[in-house]
């Protein structure tokens, strides 16, 4: 098969790997791709919303399959743009059509969802500039802290977490009236907080059948201890101990099986990754988002765990016998430890030469904000690198994962050297 992947970070980095592996790749495409994907396929310069030029490529190189890894082009419809097209409607998209992809491109669609499936969710109510008197007042009523989510793609920074209730109607005013994050907010999310353990649980689906993919923890804060400024993520770790069989059973049946029986009957198809979202409270999941495409960077740690065909199940889920292949899991713990710029997630330094790659022992090191430029790998976004081990048990993959992004170095470099230690 000839596949093209969409996107240029660490976790297209981690799917290209994968792909790269298997039998029934003949050629992978990633577009645009960066200087770590070049590895293991073909870049090909263009953007991620660029339909026109992703057209023009998918013909020229007699694409079979098209993996999208970021929410962006799903939510404004690249699936529809293939299907439309009598030229590409032959191809399948792995990603769902616009509509699907509402489940993380519209909270408000989201929770809406869950409620008529009845998946436990936080208590919440949405609101917009007209109805903002009203969601000053139901924000009062559902305790401390009190949540507000912007309804639309904020490029992960839309949810606030405010701490008294002048707060919380002084954000949720700017939301509404002064679009504080843009359109994105023109609608809000109020909701009560949920107290516990976050992790994250990932589903492959064909619309009918699905598999369920290791789950991960990720790390959000810039800081260690959890500290400071919220990023793209700084690490991850895949198994999370506290999700046993028991808590996964519960998730299984409580959220994934009403999740993609939701999705059939309310006819919506779903071709794809749903990555559910989870708060732990006592020993009970509760969604607390949900994305249509992987997370970044448990993706890294998830594919690392990943011991089947990754390109097998992809085909299933193009094909819509996703219940035919087989998902084979390694045991072991894969850890992340991401290595960001300088700044971030402030401004941040870019151009610098990267260095030690070589040094690695025990890692795959995948590329997120990186760059050629002539002979130097340099740095061109935040987060710059995933470092990424698998080993027999968690601290030794902890402290591999650590060991060997200290190997690496750039001007300014910075990571978190306490990944996964609070699981231990
Ligand atoms: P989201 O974009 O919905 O994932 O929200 C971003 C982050 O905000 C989540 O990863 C949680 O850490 C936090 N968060 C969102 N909703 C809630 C909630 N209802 N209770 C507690 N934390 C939340």
């Amino acid at each position: 098969m000839n596949i093209l992947l969409l996107g240029s970070g660490g976790r297209e980095s981690a799917f290209a790997w994968k792909i790269a592996q298997s039998k029934k790749c003949e050629n992978l495409f990633i577009a645009p791709g960066n200087a770590g994907t070049g590895q293991y396929g073909t870049n090909c310069d263009v953007k991620v919303n660029d339909f026109e030029g992703i057209k023009q490529l998918a013909l020229s190189k007699h694409i079979n399959l098209v993996l999208v890894g970021p929410e962006e082009p799903l939510v404004k419809g690249i699936h529809d743009f293939f299907l439309a097209d009598e030229q590409l409607k032959h191809i399948p998209v792995v990603g769902p059509q616009s509509e699907g992809a509402q489940l993380e491109g519209s909270k408000d669609f989201s929770k809406q969802f869950m409620v008529r499936h009845n998946i436990p969710a936080a208590a919440s109510k949405t609101f917009t500039k007209d109805t903002l008197k009203e969601g000053s007042e139901y924000l009062t009523t559902i305790g401390l802290p009190i949540v507000l989510k912007a309804d639309g793609l904020a490029a992960g920074k839309g949810v606030l977490i405010c701490t008294s209730i002048e707060e919380a109607q002084q954000e949720l005013k700017e939301m509404l009236t002064e679009a504080k994050f843009g359109d994105a907010s023109s609608k809000v999310v109020v909701e009560q907080f949920l107290q516990g353990i976050e992790l994250s649980v990932f589903v492959m689906t064909d619309g009918s059948h699905y598999k369920i993919l290791p789950e991960a923890k990720d790390y959000k804060r810039i800081g260690e201890g959890d500290t400071g400024l919220n990023t793209g993520g700084m690490g991850s770790v895949s198994p999370v101990p506290f999700a046993d069989a028991a808590f996964i059973k519960k998730v299984e049946e409580r959220v994934i099986i009403p999740t993609v029986e939701g999705l059939k009957k309310e006819n919506i198809p779903y071709k794809g990754f749903i990555f559910i979202g989870l708060m732990n409270c006592n020993g009970e999941p509760w969604v607390i988002e949900y994305n249509c495409r992987m997370g970044d960077p448990e993706t890294e740690s998830v594919m690392m765990r990943l011991e089947s065909d990754f390109v097998d199940l992809l085909s299933g889920v193009a094909d819509g016998n996703l219940n035919e292949k087989e998902l084979i899991i390694s045991p072991k713990t894969a850890a992340t430890v991401v290595m960001v710029a300088g700044g971030y997630p402030g401004e941040y330094l870019k151009d610098k030469v990267i260095t030690g790659i070589e040094n690695v022992r025990d890692s795959q090191v995948f590329h997120a904000g990186t760059y050629l430029d002539g002979e130097d790998i340099k740095t061109s976004g935040g987060r710059v690198l995933a470092v990424t081990t698998l080993q027999d048990d968690m601290f030794t993959a902890l402290q591999q994962a650590t060991a060997d992004a200290s190997r690496i170095y750039y001007d300014a470099m910075y990571f978190r050297k306490d990944i996964g230690f609070d699981l231990l």
